[in-house]
């Protein structure tokens, strides 16, 4: 039997894809996609996403129907999964992160270990960011079993992309996951990088973020990169507690002021420090497959986003499991999985 899935279901955009690519490969079925991104101004798949699927069909020996640009469907009916060493590039500024999510549920219950070499954008907005990826959703991952080490080869900015980075994955079988408190604030540390742009850019961001949250100087830091294909200009704070560690990222864009980039992303910092959950918004919508995948487990988060309430729908349509969405009189949300 193939799974029927609707490309305009929900939020209506890539995740659904990602996710039904990556579990399709888990758990062997078929799935068959229409609509695809349909509830995005440019629906079908675009480079970033038919890379996604060309590198899960490498992975999993897949066969494929609909597999070109600005397709708006898809059939993959996947074989067995084989790790491996491999090589993947979206050749645009897409962003090479988006791939590895889509993969990597495949590749940690591989029957070995495997190395991915990712080439496209590793700090783009509207996806996974290098530094979170590292410092947040992979050390989560870790403590549920496998071991997955990332290093940055090259940055990738938007919209030139150039980057890259590699993933080493280490399968092991994912117990449950508990994360209902955040803990003791450990740290709270600021990075303002430029590539190819002056350092004054990442010095007024500096002065801006350390003024809000009232940071020493220490906990400043600027990074000046020359390795990456384009300018580029990223700001990240990192929220260090006992029990988990966030990372919230603002981007450099053209006519918008770097005073108004550090305010931006100092304001979700403090959102997330008001709101005393452990688990920010993105964490949250990357933590369900893993969870689900371990078959049990439960977080704490804000308000949920549509982003995560359609991912839960289509991770329930591959995996016997069921979510619980409790959402608190204090505005919180408590998201948990069973079998
Ligand atoms: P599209 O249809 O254009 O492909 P999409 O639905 O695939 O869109 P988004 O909804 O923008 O993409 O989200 C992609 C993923 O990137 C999500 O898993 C989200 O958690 C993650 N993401 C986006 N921004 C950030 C960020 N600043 N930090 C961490 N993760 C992020």
């Amino acid at each position: 039997m193939i799974i029927q899935i609707d490309g305009t279901h929900g939020e209506g955009g890539g995740q659904i894809l990602r996710t039904a690519l990556g579990l399709s490969l888990v758990t062997g079925k078929p799935f068959s996609i229409q609509n695809i991104r349909g509830k995005r101004k440019k629906p079908g798949l675009l480079r970033q996403h038919l890379t996604a699927v060309k590198a899960a069909a490498t992975i999993g020996n897949a066969e494929l129907n609909g597999a070109n640009l600005g397709s708006a469907q898809l059939v993959f009916r996947p074989q067995s999964v084989t790790a491996g060493d491999y090589h993947f590039a979206v050749g645009t500024a897409g962003s090479a992160t988006l791939v590895l999510q889509a993969v990597l549920p495949a590749l940690l219950g591989a029957d070995g270990p495997s190395t991915l070499h990712l080439e496209g954008g590793t700090h783009n907005p509207w996806a996974p960011p290098f530094d979170f990826l590292q410092q947040s959703f992979l050390s989560c991952l870790q403590r549920m079993g496998p071991v997955v080490d990332i290093d940055l080869q090259r940055h990738g900015f938007y919209p030139a992309g150039g980057g890259a980075l590699r993933a080493r994955i280490e399968p092991a079988p994912l117990t449950p996951f508990e994360l209902g408190e955040r803990g003791k604030v450990k740290a709270i540390t600021t990075t303002a990088l430029v590539a190819r742009l002056p350092r004054h850019i990442a010095e007024r961001e500096l002065a801006v973020v350390k003024k809000q949250l009232d940071l020493p100087n220490r906990a400043c830091r600027v990074v000046e990169v020359s390795e990456s294909h384009s300018p580029g200009n990223v700001v990240s704070i990192v929220v260090e507690s006992a029990q988990v560690c966030e990372v919230f990222t603002g981007f450099g864009e053209k006519r918008v002021s770097a005073e108004q980039v550090a305010r931006r992303v100092s304001k979700q910092s403090k959102e997330y420090l008001d709101s005393g959950v452990p688990v920010g918004e993105y964490l949250a919508d990357q933590l369900l497959i893993p969870m689900a995948l371990a078959g049990g487990g439960s977080f704490r988060t804000g308000p949920l986003s549509l982003h995560a309430r359609t991912n839960i729908d289509v991770i329930e349509m591959f995996l016997d499991v069921k979510f619980a969405v409790n959402e608190h009189a204090d505005n919180t949300t408590t998201v948990s999985v069973a079998c």
